[in-house]
C-alpha cells in the first residue's frame, strides 16, 4: 500500500475524500461562487466549458459534432490565475477551500498519466488525474488524452496513411484498376474533419474509461502549493486542493518555438496546430531535422503540397546515420521533399503580394495564399537566402511542461540543460513521494508505449502488487516518413563505439518490395541492416529497416532482441515469402566483405 500522507496538516484546514469545495475563490471581483455553481464530479453536467475543448458533460454525439478547436482566450482567468500561481500568490478565499485526500494524484492526463491512474485505481487506490491543455500560440487546444491522441501519433499516422493511399492510387493502374485521371484531387478539409472526429471519439472514450475506473478527473491546471498539496485551477479560475500520499508527474512536453528570431513564435505553426488546420497548409517549410519535421513534410508532400525541410545540423539525430541519410535521399529523390541543409533561420516575416506587412494574423493555410505568405530568411555559412511559404511549421524540439508546476516546493530536481525531471530507475524524483513518467522524464525515450508501460509498472509498485521496473532498453520505434524507417537496439555508430569496429558485424541489403514491381517503382529503394556482435555469442544488437510497413515488421524483431537472439537464430529462421520482413532474415552480405548488397531478381 502507499505510504501515509506525509502532508497531513500542511496548510490544510480539513481533509475529505472526494470532498467538494464549500466555497470557491474569487480571482476577479464578484461574490464567491456557491458550491452548486462550482466544480462537479467528472461526468456530471456543468454549465461551463472545460479548458480542453471537449466540453464537460457533453454527450458523445455533441462531443463528436464539435470539431473546431476552441479559440484562445488572450486574457483568461486561468492565465491570471497561473501568473499568480507562478508568483506563489494565493487567491482570496483559497485557503478556505478544503483539501481533498487521495492515495495518488497524477498530474497530466496523457499516455503515461492515464495508464498510471487507471492501473492504481484497479488496485483499489483513490486516484485523481489533473489534466489541462494550454492553447498553442495559434490558439489550438484539445481534449483529454495528451499529445499522442490529440496532436501526435494518432493524427500523424492517419495523415501518413492518407499520403500512402495517394501512392497506392498512383500504383493502382498498373494492377488493372481504372483509376480517375490526373490530377487526383485530395480534400484536406475532409481529412482533417475525419481525423478530428476520430480524435474526439477517443477523447470521449478516455473520459468514460476514467469514470468507470472510478478515477477523479480534474480538468484543471495543477501546481504544487506545498510539498504535499497540489492546487488545481480550472478554466474559470475555480480551485481545488488535492493532497496525496504520492504524486506522479506526467505532464509531457510542448513544441519549442524559435523565440530568438523575429516571427519565430507569432507567425509559425507547430504540430500542435497542423492536424486541426482548417485549410490546407499549402507550400510549407518544416523547420527542424527531427522525426516530426520529416514526417510532416513527408505526408504533406504525399498529399500534393510543396514541402521543404530546413535542417540546421543532421537530420534524424540520434538514429543510425546511414539509415537517416537513406530516409532523406528517398524523400528528396522519390517523394519531392526539398531539403535545405546546414541552414540557420534568421527571420520570418509576413509579406503581401507587394512585399508589405500584412498585419497580425497568425498561422498558416493556403486559403489566402499569396495574400498571407511568409518570407523565411536563413543563413548557410554566412550566405543569406530566402523563400516564401504559405505555412511555416516549427519542429525544433519539445520542452517539458515543468514551468509553473512549483516543483521547488516538494523539492523535485530538474536537469539544468533539458529542464526535464531527474528520477532514479524506479522513476522516483529527488522528492521521495513524487515520481515522474513519460516525456517529462530526463534521459528516457519520448514515446507513447514507453510512457504507458512506465505508468502501469509504477502504479503496480506503488500499490505493492509488483516490484517490476520499466526496462528502457531495446525500445523499438518507427519514423513514419513516406518510406518508413523502423529500428530497435543499437545504431551502427553506437555498436562500434561500444565494441570497436572489429567487434561488430553488419549484414545489410538493399531491396525492392514485390508490390513495387508492377508500378515500376525504383529498384533498391529500401534498405536494411542487422548489427551483430562479432565473436562470442554473436548477439543481435540492432535491427534497422527502411521500407513499407517497417514498424509492423520490426515489432516482432524487437521481441527477438529482447529474448537475446543471435546471428544463428536469424540464419535458422525461415522467411515468409514474398514479404519485406523476410529480407531481414535473408540478409547475408556483410559490410566487412565489401560485397554488393543490392538485390537482383527474386
Ligand atoms: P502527454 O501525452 O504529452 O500528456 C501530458 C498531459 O499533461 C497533456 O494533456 C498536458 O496538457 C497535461 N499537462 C501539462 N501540464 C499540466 C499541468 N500543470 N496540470 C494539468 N495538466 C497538465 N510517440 C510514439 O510512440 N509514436 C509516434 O508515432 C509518435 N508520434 C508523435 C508525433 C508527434 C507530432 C508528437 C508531438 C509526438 C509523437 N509521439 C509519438 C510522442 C508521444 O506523443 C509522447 O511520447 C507521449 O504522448 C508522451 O506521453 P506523456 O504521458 O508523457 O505526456
Amino acid at each position: 500500500m502507499l505510504v501515509a500522507c506525509a502532508g497531513r496538516g500542511e496548510g490544510a484546514s480539513a481533509f475529505r475524500r472526494f470532498a467538494r469545495a464549500p466555497t470557491l475563490p474569487r480571482l476577479r471581483g464578484g461574490a464567491e461562487t456557491p458550491i452548486d455553481g462550482g466544480l462537479r464530479p467528472s461526468g456530471e453536467a456543468s454549465g461551463a466549458g472545460d479548458g480542453e475543448g471537449d466540453g464537460e458533460g457533453e454527450d458523445e454525439a455533441e462531443a463528436e459534432a464539435e470539431l473546431e478547436p476552441e479559440e484562445a482566450e488572450p486574457e483568461s482567468e486561468l492565465e491570471v490565475a497561473s501568473r499568480r500561481e507562478g508568483e506563489g500568490e494565493v487567491a482570496e478565499g483559497e485557503d478556505e477551500v478544503e483539501v481533498e485526500e487521495f492515495d495518488l494524484v497524477v498530474i497530466g492526463g496523457g499516455s503515461g498519466g492515464l495508464a498510471c491512474a487507471q492501473e492504481a485505481a484497479k488496485h483499489g487506490q483513490t486516484v485523481a488525474v489533473c489534466d489541462f491543455v494550454s492553447p498553442s500560440p495559434s490558439g489550438t487546444t484539445w481534449g483529454l488524452g495528451g499529445t499522442c491522441v490529440n496532436v501526435g501519433c494518432i493524427p500523424k499516422k492517419l495523415m501518413h496513411q492518407a499520403a500512402l493511399l495517394g501512392g497506392a492510387l498512383a500504383d493502382a493502374g498498373s494492377y488493372g484498376w481504372n483509376v480517375p485521371p490526373q490530377p487526383r484531387v485530395h480534400s484536406w478539409a475532409s481529412l482533417v474533419e475525419n481525423v478530428q472526429m476520430h480524435v474526439k471519439a477517443l477523447n470521449f472514450g478516455y473520459r468514460a474509461a476514467l469514470l468507470s475506473a472510478d478515477v477523479e478527473y480534474v480538468n484543471a491546471r495543477a501546481c504544487f502549493e506545498s510539498a504535499h498539496v497540489v492546487r488545481a485551477t480550472d478554466r474559470e479560475g475555480r480551485v481545488r486542493r488535492l493532497c496525496a500520499k504520492a504524486f506522479v508527474l506526467a505532464v509531457g512536453g510542448r513544441p519549442r518555438y524559435l523565440d530568438e528570431i523575429p516571427g519565430g513564435r507569432d507567425l509559425v505553426l507547430s504540430s500542435d496546430d497542423l492536424f486541426s488546420l482548417r485549410s490546407p497548409p499549402g507550400k510549407t517549410l518544416c523547420i527542424g531535422g527531427g522525426y516530426i519535421a520529416l514526417e510532416c513534410a513527408g505526408f504533406l508532400a504525399g498529399l500534393g503540397m510543396e514541402a521543404h525541410v530546413l535542417v540546421r545540423s543532421v537530420p534524424l539525430r540520434g538514429f543510425d546515420r546511414q539509415m537517416a541519410e537513406h530516409v532523406v535521399t528517398q524523400m528528396e529523390g522519390e517523394h519531392g521533399v526539398r531539403f535545405i541543409r546546414a541552414a540557420r533561420p534568421t527571420r520570418i516575416e509576413r509579406v503581401a503580394a507587394g512585399g508589405s506587412d500584412e498585419g497580425d494574423e497568425r498561422g498558416g493555410g493556403a486559403d489566402a495564399a499569396g495574400a498571407r505568405r511568409l518570407r523565411v530568411t536563413w543563413d548557410i555559412d554566412g550566405v543569406e537566402a530566402s523563400d516564401e511559404f504559405d505555412t511555416v511549421l516549427v519542429a525544433v524540439g519539445r520542452d517539458a511542461q515543468t514551468v509553473g508546476l512549483r516543483l521547488d516546493l516538494p523539492g523535485v530536481a530538474l536537469d539544468a540543460r533539458t529542464g526535464k525531471v531527474v528520477a532514479d530507475e524506479a522513476e522516483r524524483t529527488s522528492a521521495p513521494h513524487v515520481y515522474a513518467i513519460g516525456d517529462v522524464l530526463h534521459g528516457r525515450p519520448e514515446l507513447t508505449p514507453v510512457a504507458i508501460q512506465a505508468g502501469k509498472l509504477l502504479a503496480r509498485r506503488l500499490c505493492g502488487v509488483s516490484d517490476e521496473r520499466m526496462d528502457y532498453d531495446g525500445v523499438p520505434t518507427t519514423v513514419f516518413t513516406p518510406v518508413e524507417y523502423a529500428c530497435v537496439g543499437a545504431s551502427e555508430e553506437e555498436a562500434t563505439r561500444a565494441l570497436g569496429e572489429e567487434g561488430v558485424e553488419v549484414r545489410h541489403s538493399f531491396f525492392r518490395p514485390l508490390e513495387w514491381a508492377l508500378p515500376h517503382r525504383p529498384d533498391n529503394a529500401c534498405y536494411l541492416k542487422v548489427i551483430f556482435e562479432r565473436g562470442g555469442r554473436e548477439r543481435a544488437l540492432g535491427v534497422h529497416l527502411c521500407g513499407p510497413s517497417a514498424g509492423e515488421v520490426v515489432q516482432g524483431f524487437a521481441l527477438a532482441l529482447k529474448a537475446g537472439c543471435t546471428a544463428r537464430h536469424f540464419e535458422q529462421t525461415v522467411g515468409i515469402h514474398p514479404t519485406c520482413a523476410e529480407e531481414l532474415v535473408a540478409a547475408s552480405v556483410t559490410k566487412r566483405s565489401g560485397a554488393d548488397p543490392h538485390k537482383r531478381g527474386c
